[in-house]
């Protein structure tokens, strides 16, 4: 498993995390506990040190089967646990809350779930721009001087969020978006943490399972299952897209032996992103990050998945559809 030594958290991170939203079970179809909590143990066996969750994840289910896993696995200083706070759910949904006394309830109840005594890193899921970034960062940093976090991040902030959050709170490492159909933070928030020092973690590697050979025009999608609302797994876009994944899958092939789903890791990783979170549910859905090591992409390589890309899709839709709604 390649690693990394992140010094903004002063760790070494295997280069994939595991992300566990769909171990949550909503807005992924429901969940089983059995096989999360194995594919928990399998992440860690291959070498994985780093999992990502966040009390919306099943509305606390994720963390209550990663603090399972961990506990079961019994080695809890040497894993990397990142989870988040300041969204709050109701009868209506889920909607932002950054507020102090929300994060000071959300740390707690995120704890006793986990049965940790504290966190790696924590981070806040979505700006919530109804509270002032002081009071926000100024919990985040109570939290932290205080030692129940031992980092401080921000997801799916912009740099303009970023540098007025950061004069109140040191931050990190960020959360954003990130994979070969997903582009939009190259110009502003990659050169922003790599000037100022602050890591990078990505989310959506495989783009929510678009980015391997298994989607098809007939591919159903299960209950509350967000992909029926993803703009790119309907059709016309839906075609297009798997188009674009046919060709990427045989560029991949041809040139290093690989499939679609190695290079879209791989593509993230040889861009620079520091760790790389792949979603997973299920044991077997690891077996593809063996393929991820021991080679790399260059910039022509880059060029030609640009092309590829470029030459598939008439227009692209971004991770916009899956923001929460601001605070009530
Ligand atoms: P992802 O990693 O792009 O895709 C995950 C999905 O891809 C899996 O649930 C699975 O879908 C499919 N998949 C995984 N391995 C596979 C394999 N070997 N073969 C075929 N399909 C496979 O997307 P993500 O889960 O949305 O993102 C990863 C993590 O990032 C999340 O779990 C979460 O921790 C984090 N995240 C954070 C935010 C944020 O706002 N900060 C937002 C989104 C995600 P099926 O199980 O349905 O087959």
């Amino acid at each position: 498993m390649e690693t990394k030594v992140v010094t903004s958290i002063n760790r070494e991170v295997s280069r994939i995390g595991l992300g566990t939203w769909a171990i949550g079970g909503t807005m992924w179809g429901g969940t089983d506990e059995t096989q999360s909590i194995d594919t928990i143990l399998k992440a860690l066996d291959i070498g994985i040190n780093l999992i990502d969750t966040a009390p919306a994840y099943g509305f606390g289910l994720s963390e209550e089967i990663v603090g399972k896993a961990v506990n079961e696995y019994g080695n809890r200083d040497n894993v990397i646990i990142s989870t988040k706070a300041g969204l709050e759910w109701d009868d209506d949904g889920i909607h932002r809350n950054s507020s102090r006394s929300r994060i000071t309830k959300e740390i707690e109840d995120s704890l006793k779930r986990l049965n940790m005594d504290y966190v790696d890193i924590y981070f806040i899921h979505w700006p919530d721009s109804s509270v002032p970034f002081e009071e926000t960062a100024e919990a985040m940093n109570q939290l932290f001087k205080q030692g129940s976090i031992r980092a401080i991040g921000v997801s799916n902030f912009t740099p303009k969020q970023m540098d007025e959050f950061r004069s109140f709170a040191p931050v990190q490492i960020t959360q954003p978006p990130y994979n070969i159909f997903e582009r939009e933070i190259e110009d502003d928030v990659i050169p922003y943490c790599k000037n100022n020092k602050v890591a990078l973690m990505t989310y959506g590697v495989l783009c929510r399972g678009l980015l391997t050979v298994k989607m098809h025009e007939e591919y159903e999608f299960k209950g509350d299952d967000l992909r029926k609302i993803d703009p790119k797994f309907k059709n016309p876009a839906f075609k297009q897209y798997l188009n674009a994944v046919n060709e990427l899958d045989r560029f991949a092939q041809e040139n290093y032996g690989k499939r679609v789903i190695h290079l879209a890791a791989r593509w993230v990783l040889d861009k620079g992103i520091d760790i790389a979170l792949w979603g997973a549910r299920k044991p077997e859905q690891l077996d593809a990050i063996a393929g991820i090591d021991g080679w790399k992409l260059d910039e022509a390589a880059l060029a030609e998945v640009q092309h590829i890309v470029r030459e598939n899709l008439n227009s692209q839709s971004g991770p916009e559809f899956m923001q929460p709604p601001q605070n009530k």
